[in-house]
């Protein structure tokens, strides 16, 4: 079989045309930015030991599998990080969150905190574009850490790295929290679709908000006079997200929108 007879029947399978080559790439040892490659020799054949990783690799994304599980890796903010089901396949939606932080750390030196940081990726955006900044990210999930201390290695990034159920083990006070919570309904018709990845990642309580609360609740004990907490969010959830922030005290209580216009984050400050 060649290339183009493989990738065609791999679309047949459903695959989107992007994730079928990305795969093949996968699967020949290739780096997934040499698609032009793909193009290129794609009446080459396709040999036995290639197609036999290759198959069960359609055959998972057809299942539903995020991609970024399948090829191990995913690009956030410029930065090729490693993934697995032990994390939230990490989301463009969330560089929003990441282009808020940055234009409120301009200061050599801020002190960040991320809370629930996954595979580590808002944290180490933020370490890449401000070296001399104090990142500090934490997980209750000490199976994500170790994923996101291993990014944080391979990229030569400094984040602190902390095992902390919210603000359990952290003392200290930040110039900016940040976070991207999980944010789902329990029972919501989306999570189907996201079986792949950690529950616990997605899903915060009837109403979604439970983590949220608790963040807006506790974060501003852990913030230095002047500091912003910034959240992610739900699509339908900044009006209630808003609400909880200013209740709590928060002033310049506002929201950003994701790239296709979607409130996806909101923050406040606290004088
Ligand atoms: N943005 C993800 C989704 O809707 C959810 C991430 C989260 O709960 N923090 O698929």
């Amino acid at each position: 079989m060649t290339l183009a007879e493989s990738l065609r029947q791999a679309q047949a399978l459903g695959l989107a045309r992007l994730d079928a080559q990305l795969l093949h790439l996968h699967a020949l040892g290739r780096a997934l930015h040499e698609r032009a490659w793909l193009l290129a020799h794609d009446q080459d054949v396709i040999d036995a030991s290639t197609l036999a990783r290759l198959q069960p690799l359609l055959q998972r994304r057809a299942a539903g599998e995020p991609l970024a599980y399948l090829t191990g890796q995913k690009e956030f903010f410029g930065l090729t990080l490693q993934v697995d089901a032990r994390v939230l396949d990490p989301r463009p939606d969330t560089e929003t969150l990441v282009d808020w932080a940055l234009s409120l750390m301009p200061e050599a030196s801020a002190e960040v905190l991320d809370m629930g940081t996954g595979s580590g990726a808002i944290a180490l955006a933020l370490q890449h574009v401000r070296p001399q900044a104090r990142v500090s990210a934490l997980d209750a999930s000490l199976a994500a850490l170790a994923v996101a201390r291993a990014n944080g290695e391979r990229l030569g990034l400094p984040v602190r790295w902390l095992h902390s159920d919210w603000f359990s083990a952290v003392p200290e006070r930040f110039d900016l929290i940040v976070s991207n919570p999980p944010y789902i309904r329990e029972g919501d018709p989306h999570l189907p679709a996201l079986r792949h990845e950690p529950l616990q990642a997605l899903t915060s309580g009837a109403d979604g908000l439970d983590a949220i609360r608790t963040l807006v609740a506790q974060a501003p004990e852990h913030l230095q006079p002047g500091g912003w907490l910034l959240l992610e969010h739900g699509w339908d959830q900044a009006e209630a997200v808003r609400a909880l922030l200013a209740q709590a005290g928060g002033q310049q209580v506002q929201s950003r929108r994701d790239l296709a216009g979607i409130e996806r984050c909101s923050g406040a400050q606290w004088p």
